[in-house]
């Protein structure tokens, strides 16, 4: 008989390695309106564009800017992705090009999650060269354990311990996208 439907379950299996809920959907939700808030009063009068950065930032730049009520901008890009490992190649490429002439605009870049800090450093230094006006990084993520270049992250969501992470636009091999909570893998 088929497995019945479940909306935001408790654990996860993918083959034998469980993932278990680890930041709930309403914790979420409640840290992106504080979130959402505190850069709506930093940008009332700046109308910024905000990029969010391709496929895992999706859910998290929908929901911020629902809490950010002002006049601003949205683009995407998107950068090569782990493949279907849990284990960073260690390498960052641009595959899909920003569309959006940041020349002299207020730019806020929306990661899903800041790990060793490599790819928020290309992509500072990417968006340098375009020269816009300010340049900060909203991440819903940030393990500060696993830090290896030195990338000053302006909004965090929450600091979270060195594990990975699926769910709330995270993958494992580009599945699990869809949840509403955050799992972390049960070691
Ligand atoms: P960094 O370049 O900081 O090492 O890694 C950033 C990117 O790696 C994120 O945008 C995300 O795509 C991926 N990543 C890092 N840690 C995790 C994790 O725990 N789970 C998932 N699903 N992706 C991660």
């Amino acid at each position: 008989m088929a497995k019945e439907l479940v909306i935001d379950p408790e654990e996860i299996f993918v083959g034998n390695e469980k993932f278990v809920k680890f930041i709930k959907d309403e914790e979420i939700q409640k840290r992106i309106a504080e979130m959402g808030m505190e850069i709506a009063r930093e940008y009332r009068s700046k109308f910024p564009i905000f990029i969010g950065v391709l496929n895992g930032s999706f859910m998290f730049l929908a929901d911020l800017l629902k809490n950010v009520p002002i006049k601003c901008e949205i683009d995407f890009f998107k950068l090569s992705s782990y493949g279907d490992e849990k284990i960073s190649s260690g390498k960052v490429k641009l595959i899909k090009e920003l569309n959006a002439d940041i020349t002299d605009r207020h730019v806020i870049v929306v990661e899903d999650i800041v790990d060793t800090g490599l790819s928020i450093k290309f992509i500072k230094e990417m968006m340098n060269e375009m020269n816009p006006a300010s340049l900060k990084i909203a991440s819903l993520l940030l393990k500060p354990g696993s830090l290896k270049h030195n990338v000053k992250i302006d909004y965090i969501g929450f600091e979270i311990p060195d594990k990975f992470v699926l769910g709330y636009g995270l993958d494992y091999a580009q599945k699990f996208r869809n949840l509403k909570s955050i799992y972390k893998l049960e070691e």
